[in-house]
């Protein structure tokens, strides 16, 4: 039998028959992926072959199928492994505040370049508008405009008053999308508003910053009724990149991509060299300051600081 992993705790695996049917399983024998060293050798949305034992009422997975993407991060601070947090995924989306608590745009531009890597799409969604007073919403505004010139698709939503949840359920529906965001930005209680049978906990405002919070950290498959799947990611601050090319930076910024083959250079690094398309383009305006120091930051190496999560 066929299915797609929903959901991995340690050794066990759900995995969702192509007709619906959840099966409880375990990996037979050892599995090597090529090329990456992972800590988790099956991940939630990875399509797999079951033998499934009806005696035992458990399945064993026989074989993983290629994965069209993957997207990972380092098992560890030091480690050189990695644990891969998805699989086959049609897009990402950021779930976002202005205010209570703050995405910085470091974290989106960090986020959107790891998508851009992946060849993953991302979809921005700024949430909590029914909380933004007068003086927040200009900030709101530029974000919005940097990243639609970006090429982002970019929502204002509220969980609260349902500002913006129809254009998300069209953004959702009949994809496998993988829901992302700092703790407290309303993950849960949109996948709740979205899909009330899930009844996701919702961590009291005054206690999500609380360090620990989120002891586990799985990822899981849920479906939407509307057809489609959120892939929730509890606990998962950020994903990343385990290999970093400095060359390959700007091509993850698709407004310097489209200029850079105008550089007089064709190994330009967009940061001091004469003939660069980009550079103009920042101090005309037409490429967003911010933007662009992001760039230089994700292109030195820069520390992030205060800026992190
Ligand atoms: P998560 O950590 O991203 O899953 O965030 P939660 O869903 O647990 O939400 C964190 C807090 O923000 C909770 O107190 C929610 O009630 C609150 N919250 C979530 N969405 C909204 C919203 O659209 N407006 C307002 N005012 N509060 C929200
Ligand atoms: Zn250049």
């Amino acid at each position: 039998m066929e299915g797609v992993v929903t959901r991995t705790t340690g050794s066990f695996h759900s995995v969702r028959s192509d007709d619906g049917i959840i099966m409880n399983c375990k990996l037979k024998g050892n599995f090597r992926i090529k090329d990456i060293r992972t800590t988790n050798p099956v991940a939630v949305g990875d399509r797999v072959l079951v033998e499934w034992h009806p005696d035992k009422q458990l399945g064993l997975i026989t074989k993983i199928f290629d994965r069209d993407n993957y997207i990972i991060r380092r098992a560890t601070k030091l480690s050189k492994e990695s644990h891969i947090i998805a699989a086959n995924m049609d897009q990402v989306v950021l779930v976002a505040c202005v205010a209570f608590p703050r995405t910085s745009t470091g974290f989106i531009d960090r986020f959107l370049v790891t998508s851009e890597a992946y060849h993953i799409p991302a979809v921005l969604v700024f949430n909590k508008t029914d909380l933004y007073p007068p003086e927040l919403l200009a900030p709101l505004a530029e974000l919005e405009a940097i990243y639609k010139a970006a090429g982002y698709p970019f929502l204002k939503v509220s969980a609260v008053n349902g500002e913006g949840l129809q254009e998300l359920r069209a953004i959702l529906k009949d994809k496998v999308s993988l829901i992302s965001g700092h703790s407290g930005v309303g993950k849960s209680t949109l996948i709740n508003v979205l899909e009330p049978a899930l009844k996701l906990k919702v961590l009291e405002i005054s206690s999500y910053h609380l360090k620990g919070q989120h002891a586990t950290t799985f990822a899981e498959m849920l479906p939407l009724t509307g057809g489609g799947y959120i892939i929730d990611t509890p606990g998962i601050k950020e994903f990343g990149l385990t290999d970093f090319n400095k060359k390959e930076v700007a091509e993850r910024f698709p407004e310097m991509r489209a200029l850079m083959h105008e550089c007089r250079y064709s190994n330009c690094t967009h940061t001091n060299e004469p003939g660069c398309a980009v550079i103009p383009a920042v101090n005309a305006g037409r490429i967003a300051p911010s933007r662009y120091d992001n760039y230089l930051r994700i292109f030195y190496g820069r520390d992030w600081g205060e800026d992190k999560y």
